[in-house]
């Protein structure tokens, strides 16, 4: 796989120097099992940072750039986060989670999230009448599930904030729940499309969670993911630049390992595709910014002005897969 990454030294066991240690937690690949992988990054964290700080890290639009450390595994090729913070942090982080700024470019992402569906009912040959139930998981502000509703199938939405969740319910009514993925109960209820928009790269067992998700979806029911990703021009061009670099980002995915994941849970990837999203260019300008200081004084100039609150359509590298249970 090609890639831009400075070579590193090769690594059979993982090695943290400092008091994040007790923070922290080492991890195998989770495409192919190994534990064997090649440094690209070391940890940038603040040594004595605390727990607490750590927790505030993980909230849904966290322009903290990477500080953790960057590893490319020597089986398969996956760049991950290894060693990482545990999972009981990151999931408090996002429990906790209440994030207005999010929840304002609710607006744009329910347009984006309409066109991008009615694309794939249009490619893929779906319907509210053929895949009536659907299961949003980490929906946020609930703004996929309102486009689903408003195109006539039933969403529910899972959401870990309980804020999220709330706003959500209060603003569109919908089924909305507040917890994660490994907890929630179903009953016997089965879905036709299950979703997951910017959400599998912030698992931290996707595997585990694909394999529930295939328990969960009928049989002809479709799988939708949308990730980050580290094969694209944007991340070859911005290099550590790239937006998506984040703590809260614990894999990055391309084409050949989101495949291999999928098929190692029973999915066949039937579209692999460019995801273009809309979103208001006051707040693209400021989330740039934290990466590229120049852009700070165009952020501010239209952060105010009619021009900041216009919609501009967007790619930095997030892809589209659609996947079906491979036994059909
Ligand atoms: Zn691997």
């Amino acid at each position: 796989m090609p890639h831009n990454d400075a070579p590193g030294k090769i690594m059979t066991e993982t090695s943290e120097k400092s008091i994040l240690s007790s923070f922290t937690e080492t991890v195998p690949c989770p495409v192919c099992g190994q534990w064997a992988h090649t440094v690209i990054k070391e940890s940038t964290y603040d040594s004595h940072i605390s727990e607490q700080e750590l927790r505030k890290i993980y909230c849904a639009s966290s322009d903290k750039t990477l500080l953790d450390p960057l590893v490319r595994c020597c089986g398969c090729g996956l760049v991950y986060l290894n060693p990482r913070i545990k999972q009981a942090i990151i999931l408090d982080g996002y429990r906790s989670a209440e994030d207005p700024l999010f929840i304002a470019q609710n607006e744009a992402r329910i347009s984006t999230f309409t066109k991008c569906l009615q694309g794939i009912m249009c490619r893929h040959s779906i319907s509210p009448q053929t895949h009536p139930a659907v299961l949003d998981i980490g929906c946020a502000g609930g703004a996929f599930p309102k486009a689903a509703s408003d195109l006539g199938f039933h969403p529910v939405g899972l959401e870990p904030s309980a804020w999220m969740a709330a706003q959500a319910r209060q603003r569109y009514g919908l089924e909305i729940r507040s917890g994660i993925l490994e907890e929630a109960d179903f009953g016997d209820t089965r879905f036709d499309m299950i979703t997951l928009w910017d959400v599998i790269e912030h698992m931290a067992d996707p595997g585990q969670a694909l394999q529930r998700i295939r328990s969960l979806l009928t049989e002809r029911g479709v799988l939708i993911i949308n990730y980050p990703d580290h094969a694209s021009i944007a991340r070859r061009l911005l290099g550590f630049r790239w937006p998506f670099f984040l703590s809260v980002h614990l894999y990055y995915f391309d084409p050949g390992t989101m495949t291999q994941l999928l098929a190692n849970h029973g999915f066949q990837v039937r579209e692999i595709r460019t995801h273009w999203q809309k979103l208001a260019l006051g707040y693209l300008l400021k989330r740039a910014s934290a990466y590229f200081p120049v852009v700070g004084h165009l952020a501010r100039w239209v952060e105010n002005r009619r021009i900041g609150r216009y919609a501009v359509s967007y790619n930095m590298g997030q892809t589209l897969v659609v996947a079906t249970r491979n036994d059909l």
